[in-house]
């Protein structure tokens, strides 16, 4: 038995968890609290309505206001009046300044394609210290870019997907000419809690502006287009190239990011492989690819230097006979040298996929078997298979319900672009499903990857608003494990294998085909295209050096392959392939419910303080003329302790913040800094010594 004492501390420790994992995603604007107490004399370069409408936006506030009610209206007078009588002017902290600069809008990105942050790595500990500005934002730093590459000579730059998965983007400059391939997002590692996603840094593109002749799309995936809204704003709107399904992608993003802003998209739409485009020096060709989604295309990008063969993402399917459909032979024959960039994510894959026609034979026997609801998670980019699945449906005689914005979304546009065609009485409305029998349903959603607040994991938890797991329910995960998901998705599977007895995945039959080139694969393109120069890129360091050695294992000189870095720039003419020693910037811009900066370090950091010690404020306020306190501190902690068991611990920190202030005589103070750095910096060491935790020490003095 469970004693009431016990239940209680148990309540408690979720309460504080609670507030951490909050904190740690949403405390966004927290750091607001120092700007309203200046560091030092600087001038305002942010409004202080523009500043002030944030801080009002704050949750943080909120819940402070919660708590501190008066203390915090005559914290907020005297702001004002700190402000507008000038006598001590405001300077915002840099991350502030770059989150306004580029947007305060939220671009979208679907909660279901977001990876939950859940479990925490220490990165960087801190006790409350106040935390150095003095970095800058890539928004507004004029860059001193390298200069162009020299006559004849074709420069090559991946800015992203040479060091992960995602933010792919790849800058080719020859003479006065840029094209570039792919404006891709990466997802946030798990130490960067509350970033929505990762964009590339476009530093060396700033004052080259006016040189970019183009941005060549290969497919829809978020991770060769994630990045399209902001930086085509950001670069002035070049000229978009890609197929239709990929140009109705990115003007939908873009009108989720900002309505009105598709109408500046200059579009040249891609009808056929024979087309070719030309941009400055540039040549772009095109060529068949297979991946799982539809209109993905390679590009031949042609100069007078030499030429790339960039397939983008890419896989080969073979039939049961093994034979490819797609031959690459002809790239063989573009004009040399030439440079094979070729996506390299199945470097470590021995053995062939299953086919399409497996796969499909696999689902239509599961579904045609079932005698209750099908549910199938997959991504949404798996337009494919998503209109696979619907015909199969209708040939069942069942119905189909979409659930997830993305997959609306996306089955959305391939609709109006004819690439699917459902009938009108196939699709139903996810909450109409209980209308139907449930053998005769179908429900296709977003959230395989077992994503915290994705349609799967929200039917698994109870929290869906029309659909409950049943036992007779068979649930299809038709995707392969992204890595990093393993955790999130084996606690799904737990979940949903305790309610129904048909969990389908592919470690017991092939329900997903991956759409990545596996070591043959590789092996059998390189064979085909005969490259010059073999340069492996989208992924892990490790999958590069991996294709890279497999190329060398199978007799492609290793003198002419070579594995970049991000930012690395590498050069091809006449003369041969070289690497230069210096790099451009590629570090991390992040984007979160703010807006967009390179600069959030500091704001993660703090994010992972308090979502491992939580935060301890203390409020003192001062008689400016006596230089007596006018009553005793206050004490907040949140994710810390639980106040009520350290009641002591708390009485003693008051204790001592009370010493402190009356022993530094409050009427000789210039301003409040010193004695709240000694705070700080007292109260953390004293926390740290009884409790050993490091929690955000956050001292308020108010001279009254
Ligand atoms: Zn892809």
């Amino acid at each position: 038995m469970v004693s009431q004492d016990h239940r209680d501390v148990a309540v408690w420790q979720n309460a504080i968890v609670h507030q951490r994992q909050r904190w740690s995603g949403e405390i966004g604007i927290h750091a607001c609290f120092r700007c309203m107490f200046p560091q030092g004399n600087g001038s305002s370069n942010l409004p202080s309505s523009t500043l002030y409408r944030s801080l009002w936006k704050s949750r943080f506030i909120i819940l402070f206001v919660s708590r501190i009610g008066e203390t915090y209206l005559n914290l907020r007078s005297f702001f004002m009046e700190q402000t507008h009588t000038g006598r001590r002017q405001i300077r915002p902290p840099h991350h502030h300044v770059a989150s306004l600069v580029a947007t305060t809008q939220r671009s979208s990105t679907p909660n279901e394609a977001r990876r939950p942050a859940q479990r925490r790595r220490r990165v960087v500990r801190n006790s409350g210290r106040p935390l150095q500005g003095g970095h800058q934002n890539s928004f507004r730093t004029p860059h001193q870019h390298t200069a162009g590459p020299s006559e004849g000579v074709l420069r090559i730059i991946p800015i992203g997907g040479c060091e992960e998965v995602g933010r792919n983007m790849t800058i080719f400059e020859y003479g006065n000419d840029i094209v570039i391939h792919d404006m891709g997002l990466q997802f946030p590692e798990e130490n960067m809690p509350g970033i929505d996603y990762i964009i590339p840094n476009t530093k060396y593109l700033e004052g080259k502006e006016k040189q970019i002749r183009g941005v060549v799309f290969s497919h829809g995936h978020l991770d060769h287009i994630g990045a399209a809204p902001l930086l085509l704003e950001k670069l002035g709107y070049p000229p978009v190239i890609s197929m239709p399904l990929t140009l109705a992608m990115i003007k939908h993003r873009m009108e989720d990011y900002k309505k009105g802003s598709s109408k500046q998209l200059k579009t040249i739409e891609v009808k056929g492989l024979k087309d070719r485009v030309a941009l400055g020096a540039f040549t772009l060709g095109f060529f068949q690819v297979e991946h799982s989604i539809m209109d993905a295309i390679g590009t031949i990008i042609e100069t007078p230097a030499g030429s790339v063969i960039h397939p983008g993402d890419w896989t080969m399917e073979r039939d049961a006979n093994d034979n490819t459909h797609v031959h690459y032979n002809q790239l063989a024959s573009v004009k040399r040298p030439s440079v094979l960039m070729l996506e390299s994510l199945g470097a470590l894959k021995e053995g062939r996929h299953a086919t399409n026609e497996e796969m499909y034979n696999n689902i239509l026997e599961v579904m045609s078997k079932a005698k209750g609801r099908v549910i199938i998670a997959t991504f949404s980019s798996q337009v494919e298979r998503v209109k696979w699945v619907i015909e199969a449906a209708k040939q069942l005689g069942k119905k189909v319900a979409l659930d997830g914005y993305s997959m609306k979304m996306n089955i959305e546009i391939a609709s109006k672009l004819g690439y699917v065609k459902p009938a009108k009485d196939s699709i139903i409305d996810v909450h109409q499903t209980d209308k139907h029998p449930d053998d005769k349903v179908v429900i296709i959603c977003t959230g395989a990857q077992g994503e915290e607040n994705a349609v799967l994991n929200r039917i698994a938890s109870g929290t869906h608003r029309s659909v409950k797991l049943k036992k007779k329910d068979t649930v299809i995960f038709s995707s392969s494990i992204i890595p990093g998901n393993e955790r999130s998705i084996q606690r799904l599977k737990d979940n949903i294998y305790r309610q129904c007895d048909h969990v389908i995945h592919g470690d017991l039959m092939d329900v997903h085909v991956s759409g990545h080139g596996t070591r043959r694969d590789i092996v059998d393109m390189l064979k085909q295209v005969k490259p010059d120069y073999f340069i492996p890129v989208f992924g892990n360091h490790f999958f590069l050096k991996e294709a890279q050695r497999l190329a060398v294992d199978n007799n492609f000189p290793g003198d002419h392959t070579f594995v970049p870095d991000n930012g690395t720039i590498m050069e091809v003419g006449n003369s041969g392939f070289k690497v230069l020693k210096e790099k451009v910037p590629s570090d991390y811009v992040f984007v979160d419910g703010l807006g967009v900066s390179d600069s959030q370090n500091i704001v993660l950091r703090d994010r992972q303080v308090l979502a491992e010690d939580g935060m301890v404020v203390v409020i003192a306020t001062v008689h400016s003329h006596t230089g007596e306190l006018t009553q005793n501190p206050d004490i907040i902690s949140r994710g810390f302790v639980y106040l009520k068991d350290n009641k002591q611990l708390i009485e003693d920190v008051r204790h001592k913040v009370k010493k402190m202030i009356v022993e530094s005589d409050p009427k000789t103070w210039a301003d409040t800094n010193q004695i709240r750095n000694d705070i700080r910096d007292k109260v953390g060491q004293y926390l740290f010594t009884k409790t050993e935790k490091r929690p955000m020490v956050l001292p308020v003095v108010i001279e009254v």
